[in-house]
């Protein structure tokens, strides 16, 4: 399965937008990826100065993610939470379409996105990397951004996860880490890549399960990895063991800028591209960039909080929140205290939760001025709020310590108390007929025109 596969699907339900206005990479098709990231896919056509399209905002709304899972949003986490349970290991190939076209190095000659305003050049944002351990017995699949430093090199930001374990073990050997470098993949590995199965599960198995077995790998040509038997551009290249550059600063999940850092260079050995590759761009801080890292997340918290109270109805790590610091859950509670052991288990779930809201399951947590109005008329500060103070929290946070990595959690009781009548708590409802429904349905149609 692949990214174009997918965009058939989405251009067949008008979800793709072409645009044929000339547009340069350095911050004129950005700038139109902000202005639009609550709409379509964007798929850029006359790129300036590169004969190659630009594809972007693939994984902007929510409702498009679970459409390449062909799953209904009730059934997302579910899906991820047993396809990081089940993992499977994908077919490897030898006939790919990534292979049709292999060349040298040139990253000038790929429209690679300068963003934002100070940025210190331009960075792929988009690329799923995968390496294997030196001994070749573990993988590992992970989302980094990279810095173009000249036409081979690119200097990698190594968050210490996994991919950093895999470098340090060759590191240790004086060895340097090959990776593949895979752009323009399916949704489903983007997905799989942004989640965090335990070190020594392949992220490649996760998508494999979330495609229905429909994965398949090649193996490099110049190096030990594996990539995308069907991406559209896939770079070589080898973390080196000795060799750093400055990194940054970057613009991160919060939309504020990343401190500059010495991160290992990346040195690029080989390139392969389907002959009409698509370039696939993601904007740093955009919804694309907080769906992608917080809907795992939010499969977490809707796993921890299942043990703590009957049901679950629905999580939402707000965009507004950076898709990482704010949660809504909806919950169905038995007993008062349901509600504060909810709070609890979704801060164990998901260690970064800065601010969590708790409301009943006739809340839309998704809807965020209903979610206010629960707030306004079930919750009391004095009983229903509980402030967590110097607890380990997200750095990317300005306002949290930086030094010590500390933060303030607070969460918000919105549930109602089961004591109190719930009559009082009910939203009034009117009756409404069909004729009546038919027509509001006229009108908005008339608007939408
Ligand atoms: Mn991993």
């Amino acid at each position: 399965m692949s990214l174009r596969s997918f965009l058939e699907k989405m251009e067949a339900q008008n979800e793709v937008a072409h645009i044929t206005d000339k547009m340069s990479p350095r911050f004129e098709i950005p700038s139109v990826i902000n202005a639009l990231a609550d709409g379509p896919i964007l798929m850029f056509e006359n790129v300036d100065g590169y004969p190659v399209k630009v594809v972007g905002n693939v994984c902007g709304v929510r409702s498009r993610i679970c459409q390449a899972l062909n799953v209904p949003p009730e059934s997302l986490y579910r899906r991820l939470n047993d396809a990081l349970e089940s993992p499977k290991p994908p077919k490897i190939v030898e006939e790919a379409p990534v292979k049709k076209v292999q060349e040298p190095p040139v990253l000038s000659k790929i429209p690679v996105l300068t963003h934002f305003e100070k940025d210190p050049g331009a960075y792929i944002t988009s690329a799923v990397i995968s390496a294997r351990s030196v001994d070749g017995v573990t993988e590992n699949v992970s989302i980094h951004r990279l810095q173009v430093l000249d036409d081979r090199h690119l200097a990698i930001r190594l968050v210490p996860r996994h991919l950093f374990k895999l470098w340090s073990m060759a590191k240790e050997e004086k060895r340097d880490l090959e990776i593949s470098i895979s752009i323009g993949v399916h949704p489903a590995v983007m997905l799989a890549a942004a989640s965090s199965p335990p070190f020594g599960v392949s992220e490649y198995g996760v998508a494999n399960t979330l495609l229905g077995g429909n994965l398949q790998l090649t193996k490099c040509e110049k190096i030990e990895a594996y990539a995308p038997a069907e991406a559209e551009l896939v770079l070589e290249g080898k973390i080196s063991f000795d060799r750093e550059a400055e990194e940054g600063p970057f613009v991160d999940i919060t939309g504020t800028y990343d401190i500059k850092r010495t991160q290992p260079v990346v040195e690029i050995v080989n390139i392969m591209h389907r002959e009409d590759y698509l370039f696939q761009a993601l904007l740093p801080g955009g919804p694309e960039h907080r769906l992608l890292m917080g809907l795992p997340r939010e499969a977490a918290i809707y796993n921890a909080v299942s043990q703590v109270v009957p049901r679950v109805n629905a999580v939402n790590l707000s965009v507004g929140g950076c898709g990482w610091l704010h949660a809504v859950i909806s919950i169905e509670k038995q007993m008062d205290g349901d509600s504060k052991n909810a709070l609890l288990a979704a801060f164990a779930g998901h260690p970064s939760l800065k601010h969590v809201v708790v409301v009943d399951s006739d809340i839309d947590v998704f809807n965020l001025q209903e979610v206010e109005w629960a707030i306004a008329l079930r919750f009391q500060s004095k009983e229903d709020l509980i402030v967590i103070p110097n607890a380990r929290g997200s750095t990317l946070d300005p306002s949290a310590d930086q030094e010590k990595g500390l933060t303030s959690k607070m969460g918000i009781d919105a549930t109602r108390p089961l004591s109190a009548p719930a009559e009082n708590f009910r939203k009034a409802t009117i009756p409404t007929s069909k004729r009546a429904a038919e027509t509001v349905k006229k009108i908005l149609g008339l608007s939408k025109k």
